[in-house]
């Protein structure tokens, strides 16, 4: 008798490599965020793979002034700004195998080498690397059992840096030659001499792509205004690709728009239809939620003004706010969410060391609230630590981020416990009061040069204080509020800690600690009573990494509102 076999029907899943052509910065990230969101919003599950050139084994050694914001993932891997991207647009967390750099690749095949995983053969920089990079995108997709993985590759075609993942895409094209698309994300000038746009750049880079084996199915034509049939009708003619599959994408106002243009163009179903895709979900149903957020952020007039005092943000000429990108999406959705149109103002901490800067203070009270993102080394601080003592006395709503949370203990210390050379052990180790210091096996790391990657990093748990700010703000909005409900977890990343021997001095003059790690050794959050500031609360983690379009961060919400309550 026949044997019946029992067919084992593997999903497909499909992959889809954005790559960049012409110049780097025209939205690659945004644009992979995009597709894989509109995907997603069809009824796939979709994750999203970041790569970059450089050599680095992550970003948290990167100099934020030139790379921007280094993002934390759960697991504590620092990345690109990017996967930020991925995880605000996708809305859900992402993992180390979803980020890759030279350097971590080349790391893996050498210590694959050593641990003689290759059979004795000779390892070589073609296949062996690319072939590894292959094996990253795949985990990456069964981790989460994807249907689809958008890969993102940095730089642009026709540099040196990433000719191995083009290799990778072009070797994965050949091995799901169904399953692969490619995305050219270009740019098309605008010269002011001829006030004409031109597609020349773009078409070298299509050849430029092609000279690495790869065709692509669609081009993403950015420029400062939408193209016109003319250009689309150029581009495919010496592109090789059909005219419908030239996608127009003009300048917006919004990032948040471009998922929403996409669809316009009919983005998702061509991609669905070339690689077979069935979607259970239309496009107007999928974007409902997202068409709804946008919405309200073109709608809403009632404005809520808010300084960032940082560090990071002139770049020669040039004003870098990428530094804090997270903090600056983590405040437009909480504002938005309690229908305030937020206005930010990026200042530049140094401004108040000069001639005492009491003037600049004063200016300060223009603003509904203050927010002192996370940073290093010691340029800046006191001028930081200044702006603290202003907004606490005047009772102007503050929010400290990590680094925004040790200075805010530090000028507690100097100004209210009259401990004049409290510091951290970062900026002067030698200060008699170091109200912020390390802890043990951190002093071992740093003297023995071992900085990258060993700060403490990513999601950690925190208990919060029944009561006290930080826990009405995350707990009592919800329904479920009650005393037992006590729990967080949000992302680190900081070498340096509140110094224990000071808690309780610092207590005893008003300030709270709300929130402490489960062995109650590590200060998680600090908080001044209702009864003494409207809103002062400081955070050792980072809560803006965990701040998403369709789900504002608590926190940030709590000090919107606190913000849209002051009284100038
Ligand atoms: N420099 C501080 C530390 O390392 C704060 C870090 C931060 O703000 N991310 O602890």
């Amino acid at each position: 008798m026949e044997k019946k076999v029992k067919k084992i029907i593997l999903p497909i899943r499909s992959y889809i490599f954005v790559v960049g052509g012409v110049i780097s910065g025209v939205g690659k990230g945004i644009a992979a965020s995009s597709i894989a969101k509109i995907l997603q919003d069809r009824g796939q599950c979709v994750t999203a793979v970041k790569i970059d050139p450089y050599i680095n084994i992550d970003a948290g050694t990167m100099n934020p002034g030139e790379h921007g914001e280094v993002f934390v993932l759960h697991d504590g891997y620092e990345t690109d700004q990017d996967m930020g991207n991925y995880e605000r647009f996708l809305n859900k967390d992402i993992g180390r195998e979803n980020y890759m750099t030279t350097g971590v690749v080349y790391q893996s095949v050498i210590q694959k080498e050593r641990n003689l995983e290759y059979d004795g053969k000779c390892v070589e920089v073609v296949p062996h690397i690319p072939m590894e990079v292959i094996e990253r995108i795949e985990k990456a997709g069964d981790k989460e059992n994807a249907d689809v993985v958008v890969v993102e590759i940095g730089g642009t075609v026709g540099e040196y840096q990433n000719m191995l993942f083009l290799e990778a895409a072009r070797m994965m094209k050949n091995k799901y030659p169904n399953q692969v698309f490619f995305v050219m994300v270009s740019y098309l000038p605008i010269p002011g001499t001829l006030g004409e746009m031109k597609t020349k750049p773009t078409q070298h880079a299509v050849r430029t792509l092609n000279a690495s084996g790869i065709q692509p199915d669609i081009i993403i034509a950015r420029s400062k205004v939408a193209m016109d049939d003319k250009r689309k009708e150029k581009l495919s003619v010496f592109c090789n690709i059909p005219a419908n599959r030239v996608i127009s994408a003009p300048d917006v106002k919004s990032i948040y728009d471009i998922p929403i243009n996409f669809e316009k163009e009919g983005l998702s179903d061509l991609i669905c239809s070339t690689l077979s895709m069935s979607c259970p979900i239309t496009p107007k149903d999928g974007a409902r939620e997202w068409n709804k957020f946008v919405n309200k952020t073109k709608t809403i007039k009632d404005e809520l003004h808010i300084a960032i005092v940082g560090k990071y943000f002139n770049s020669g000429d040039f004003v870098l706010s990428d530094v804090y990108i997270s903090v600056i999406e983590a405040i437009k959705y909480s504002s938005f969410a309690i229908n305030k149109k937020p206005v930010l103002t990026w200042i530049n901490a140094s401004k108040y060391e000069k001639n005492g800067g009491l003037k600049e203070l004063k200016e300060l009270s223009k603003f509904d609230g203050v927010i002192v993102p996370g940073g290093f080394g010691s340029r800046g601080i006191e001028g930081i630590i200044s702006v603290i003592e202003y907004v606490r006395k005047n009772k102007i709503p503050y929010l400290g981020l990590c680094y925004g949370m040790q200075l805010a203990v530090i000028e507690y210390a100097r100004n209210v416990l009259k401990l004049k050379d409290a510091n951290t052990r970062e900026v002067d180790p030698k200060s008699k009061n170091l109200v912020i210091t390390v802890m043990d096996d951190q002093l071992n790391l740093i003297g023995n040069k071992r900085m990258g990657g060993t700060m403490r990093l990513g999601a950690y748990p925190a208990i919060l204080k029944p009561g006290s700010v930080a826990w009405k703000a995350y707990f009592n909005s919800s329904k479920l509020a009650q005393i037992s409900l006590n729990t967080i977890s949000e992302r680190h990343r900081h070498r340096y800690e509140v110094n224990n021997y000071y808690v309780e001095m610092l207590e005893k003059y008003g300030m709270i600690f709300s929130g402490l790690s489960p062995d109650g050794k590590l200060c998680e959050i600090v908080e001044l009573p209702i009864s003494k500031h409207p809103f002062f609360l400081a955070t050792q983690f980072h809560p803006e990494f965990l701040a998403r379009p369709l789900a504002p961060h608590k926190l940030f919400t709590a000090f919107c509102k606190a913000c849209k309550n002051r009284k100038k």
